[in-house]
């Protein structure tokens, strides 16, 4: 077990720590067993195991909700959040710790969710050497001597007593990178860790919003739906099996990807910077369960595909092992994307075919020519308009054409404007 050279922290001395502050602003203490509110206030526990805080800078870029809404308390019918987090928080050292000695110990007067950054290490193989994985604070021990509190410890300790438990970002939902094969520290994540009886105490098995890094408005939004159900304001949100938010989660990558017309069509980039579909060059988006090229990384804007990177499939449990190497066609596309290649060839020229034709006024075709400046416009060649009489009887059959063209319909009493009127009378 490590030895912490640290000045012991009296044991009689009393923190000034943020949670303190709040208990004595707020003396009256909240329902801490009832899920349904008026809730004022909850405080957030961010620990962090093997992380390399992206999900940290994907949730302060998170823009709908925004973090400062869910901090300042200021989105309607929600409660102030807390934030206790390493690398946020004002405080430090022994006051920033007082905040989960409170929490650990019952005494924050407010319901609390802890929200876990990086998969859980095996802290028993680090202590084997003497070491330790990922640790936050330290604790006196009775020989005098101190040591770190694993993250993981932390979240053993928190977990019962909290409303919620929500892993962030792959490594600690799946695993993620830290846990990939080969990899010392028997990583995993926090589902694994707590095993499938958890039930925080508000009933809840482990939120899950997985991706590397997540799209930080994942974040906002599911806290903030899951904050409203805890008032009583909203329904408890959808959730699919692996506790994922199950609207934002359920459909592929592929499904909203912009390129997916280029893949019905059976049109592939051949390398990066083109702007076909990536299926070719290693994209596994028809099997990737994620909403990034809708919801894009921040605010909107950007997001893999969008951007013309290929999805590697950082949102799923199989990632990365199933996912490697990456880079490289995925072995089951030859099949879906040869059959849309042969079907693309044949819906291709009828489309274009299509295209050209609504790409003219009526009034073109009446005068026989495209009065463009920039340009030659080709005529249709008589195959095209041979396939678009047809088609055009088709598209009316049965159906009335726009616009009226009986002149007793056109205006009350049969009035037709004398200029329409010669006009119609010349083209019989
Ligand atoms: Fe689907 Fe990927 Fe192609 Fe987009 S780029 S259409 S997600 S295979």
């Amino acid at each position: 077990m490590a030895t912490v050279l640290t000045p012991p922290i009296a044991p009689e001395q009393t923190l000034e720590s943020t949670a303190r502050v709040f208990l004595e602003r707020e003396p009256k203490p909240q329902p801490q067993e009832v899920p349904f509110g008026p809730l004022r206030v909850v405080h957030a526990f961010w620990l962090a195991g093997m992380s390399c805080d992206g999900c940290t800078i994907a949730v302060s870029g998170a823009t709908n909700p925004g973090l400062e809404g869910l901090l300042t308390g200021t989105l309607p019918g929600l409660p102030k959040v807390i934030l206790h987090h390493p690398v946020l928080s004002v405080e430090a050292g022994d006051e920033f710790v007082e905040n989960f000695r409170l929490a650990e110990e019952g005494k924050l007067g407010a319901p609390f969710v802890v929200i876990f950054e990086g998969s859980v290490p095996d802290e028993s193989i680090a202590e084997e050497t003497g070491g330790y994985w990922a640790a936050l604070g330290v604790e006196r021990l009775p020989d005098g001597r101190h040591r770190p509190i694993p993250t993981a410890e932390w979240l053993r300790r928190l977990a019962p007593k909290a409303a919620a438990v929500i892993a962030i970002g792959t490594c600690a939902t799946w695993g993620g990178i830290p846990a990939a094969a080969g990899n010392p520290t028997g990583a995993m994540g926090v589902m694994d860790f707590l095993g499938a009886d958890y039930r925080s105490a508000f009933g809840l098995p482990v939120i899950n919003i997985p991706g590397c890094s997540p799209v930080g408005d994942n974040f906002t939004e599911t806290v903030a739906a899951v904050l409203l159900f805890l008032q009583g304001l909203g329904p408890l949100p959808e959730f699919d099996e692996l506790g994922r938010p199950a609207w934002l989660f359920r459909d592929t990558v592929h499904h909203r990807c912009v390129r997916a017309g280029f893949y019905e069509e059976g049109i592939f980039a051949r390398e990066y910077g083109d702007r076909e579909c990536l299926v070719e060059i290693g994209c596994w988006g028809p099997v990737v369960q994620c909403n990034i090229t809708s919801r894009g990384a921040i605010n909107h804007m950007g997001g893999c595909m969008n951007v013309g990177g290929i999805c590697i499939g950082c949102t799923m449990p199989g990632f990365p092992d199933r996912f490697s190497p990456f880079y490289q066609a995925p072995p089951g596309s030859m099949i879906s994307s040869n059959t849309s290649r042969l079907v693309g060839s044949l819906i291709r020229p009828l489309r274009r075919l299509s295209m050209r034709y609504a790409n003219r006024e009526p009034r073109w075709d009446e005068t026989g020519r495209v009065p463009s400046g920039w340009g030659h416009v080709k005529e249709p060649s008589i195959f095209e308009r041979a396939v678009h009489f047809f088609y055009d009887k088709w598209q009316f059959w049965s159906a009335e054409r726009p616009g009226r063209t009986d002149p007793k319909e056109m205006y009350a009493g049969g009035y037709e404007v004398p200029a329409v009127r010669k006009r119609r009378e010349a083209r019989r």
